[in-house]
């Protein structure tokens, strides 16, 4: 359970590069390093998703991307690799883990948070290409991890100064079912679960601020995990790929629905939450969804 705090007005801003006056020791600054998209010019866009987690001592990165966004734009805002203690992964899939070699090179004191299934194979079934495509993580990342310390998640994990990982998320609600693209041999004949998806949440003054992969394990699934976890505090932020790309109508509906009954204060739809779901998501909660993209930073007070 997380200890509780003193509801106070939230601090938060965005800008393109570091925030000016910001006290490492009353902030938890989240920087998204790696997007679809980018906020300025000089960065790189590529498809997938990193964070950088700054909070007193602490540095931290949630996902990795795909490629060599991270370090590039890393760079590029200014923000050092070397001092990084912690790197955690959602899931297995390329797009968050591909940048892992490359990031575990620039960061030599990070010990690893993962589920053991982002090492299991996963696959789709390419139909553009019309055939299978690997999409887990590059062999030279996997390789990479090896030679790391590394702390496995199956479950909700402590990663010390009041941050967490979610672990598996049990699928208890019916309409957020499992992606039908996805699977764990390459005759696509077995269904890959997804269980090595996992989120990361904190708790500021205001509430719990959640952080998405992908949340293959369904958006609602994952704040309910959460939830439950830590005495039902009420959830401010949501943040990341609510992978709604494919979602049905009534998926949709219904999870709008449960995020407007759980009175979530700030949506921050990133990567493969889906154009569509992102314009339901503008259309029902205006005043809580925020546009942003890699190389913005939004703060919440400890
Ligand atoms: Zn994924
Ligand atoms: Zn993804």
């Amino acid at each position: 359970m997380l200890h509780k705090t003193i509801a106070r007005p939230r601090a938060w801003r965005q800008n393109s590069g570091v925030i000016e006056g910001f006290d490492r020791n009353r902030t938890i600054r989240v920087t998204v390093l790696v997007e679809n998209t980018v906020n300025a010019g000089g960065l790189t866009a590529e498809h997938g998703l990193a964070y950088l987690i700054e909070a007193g001592e602490r540095r931290m990165l949630f996902d990795t991307g795909q490629m060599d966004a991270l370090v590039r734009n890393a760079a590029k805002l200014g923000q050092r690799l070397d001092n990084i203690d912690t790197i955690v992964l959602s899931h297995g899939h390329y797009d968050h883990t591909g940048g892992l070699a490359l990031a575990l090179s620039h960061s030599p004191k990070a010990r690893l948070f993962l589920h053991p299934a982002a090492l299991e194979q996963k696959y789709t079934f390419d139909k553009r290409l019309g055939k299978t495509r690997s999409i887990g993580m590059p062999p030279e990342c996997a390789q990479a991890l090896q030679k790391r310390e590394v702390v496995w998640t199956p479950s909700v994990t402590d990663l010390g100064d009041g941050f967490y990982v979610t672990g598996s998320v049990p699928r208890a609600t019916t309409f957020e079912t499992a992606e039908q693209n996805l699977f764990a041999d390459p005759e696509c004949t077995r269904p890959d679960s997804l269980l090595d998806d996992q989120s990361l949440f904190f708790e500021s003054q205001e509430g719990l601020v959640v952080l998405l992969g992908c949340a293959h394990a369904g958006v609602i699934n994952t704040l309910a995990h959460i939830q439950s976890t830590t005495a039902n505090r009420p959830i401010h932020t949501i943040m990341g790929g609510m992978h709604l790309l494919n979602a049905s109508p009534d998926r949709l509906r219904q999870t709008i629905g449960r995020l407007k009954g759980l009175k979530v204060q700030k949506l921050i739809p990133l990567h493969c939450a889906g154009w569509e779901a992102t314009l339901a998501l503008w259309q029902t909660m205006p005043k809580q969804c925020v546009v942003f993209h890699a190389g913005l930073s939004i703060e919440f007070l400890r």
